[in-house]
């Protein structure tokens, strides 16, 4: 990787945030479209991300940042102004310097309505669709379904005061009737097995010890199972759902579509995918 004393930088802030695979994407990107640029990961914990934001105010260097676990409700309140998809959803994942001036950004939504619609086909208005887990992630995925029309929408989690809550906030800030419902509840089974599509945002499945998020019994076999964890590619819920003849799909094109927004973002270029796609997919393997 080449890059001057005058290169532009790009930061990932996060903690941990050793896993991502956003730095392999990013500095291939900047790489391929010959910018002058070099993308690093920045480990902060909460008390110290005020300071940090602050700090980037004054780079006269700063290209842009994005925001990981679990900092992105932070960063809203840290920013100086949002977009409209980072307001609606109430979390930061994208960070741009505007007149040093600091604008929010979430690009998580439209990347996990990208991977839908490119890699499965899948329009979501009209269908049925359970989201298990109700943090950072699950946020953007419910707020973007609710806004392509996805109904009913049920949100199942293991605390489910936080499925609650998300379920009255993409209520009151979309309009569209959202439940939230504890993995144990009654009606659950049903409303696993009447849905079109089952989206995995919990953390479990990371450890590939995982057991499922739900039992995968429940899943009926025109059901599109989507895993935004991408590693492993194949999580114990994708393989479960395909043995019961789901469609599957995993996080990597969430990952690669929710970077190439904010790339573009930053640079105002649009980068080579097939360049970001190709460093991932070599990450992963
Ligand atoms: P988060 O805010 O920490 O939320 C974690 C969620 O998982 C919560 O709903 C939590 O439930 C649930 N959970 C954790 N451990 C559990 C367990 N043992 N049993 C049942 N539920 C459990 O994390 P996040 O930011 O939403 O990220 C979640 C996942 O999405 C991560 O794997 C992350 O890598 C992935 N992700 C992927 C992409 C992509 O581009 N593909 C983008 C963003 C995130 P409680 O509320 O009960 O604690």
């Amino acid at each position: 990787m080449r890059f001057t004393a005058a290169a532009k930088l790009f930061i990932l802030f996060g903690d941990p945030v050793a896993h991502s695979l956003s730095p392999v994407m990013q500095n291939a990107a900047l790489q391929a479209a010959g910018i002058d640029g070099l993308y690093i990961p920045w480990r902060v914990q909460s008390a110290g991300l005020p300071a940090a934001f602050e700090s980037l105010r004054g780079m006269d260097n700063f290209g842009g940042a994005n925001v990981t676990v679990p900092h992105k409700e932070q960063a809203f309140a840290l920013v100086d102004s949002l977009t409209p998809e980072a307001a609606a959803v109430g979390a930061v994942n994208t960070v741009m310097a505007r007149d040093g001036r600091l604008l929010g950004a979430n690009t998580d939504g439209l990347g996990f309505l990208r991977s839908l619609y490119e890699e499965a086909d899948f329009l979501p208005r009209g269908k049925p669709s359970v989201i298990l887990g109700a943090g950072g992630a699950a946020r953007a995925v419910a707020v973007s379904l609710a806004e392509a029309g996805a109904q009913p929408l049920v949100i199942v989690n293991r605390t489910v005061e936080r499925a609650r809550s998300l379920a009255e906030f993409v209520y009151r800030n979309i309009g569209t009737a959202a439940t939230g419902l504890a993995l144990d509840d009654p009606q659950m089974p049903a409303t696993v097995r009447d849905c079109a599509l089952v989206v995995n945002t919990t953390s479990v499945g990371l450890n590939p010890a995982d057991p499922p998020p739900i039992d995968p019994s429940l899943l009926h076999s025109t059901a599109l199972v989507y895993d935004l964890i991408y590693q492993p590619r194949e999580t114990v819920l994708l393989r479960e759902a395909k043995r019961r003849g789901c469609r599957v799909l995993g996080g990597l094109g969430m990952l690669l579509y929710q970077g190439a927004l904010a790339f573009e973002l930053w640079t105002g270029h649009k980068p080579s995918e097939e360049v970001m796609r190709q460093a991932l997919v070599a990450a992963v393997a």
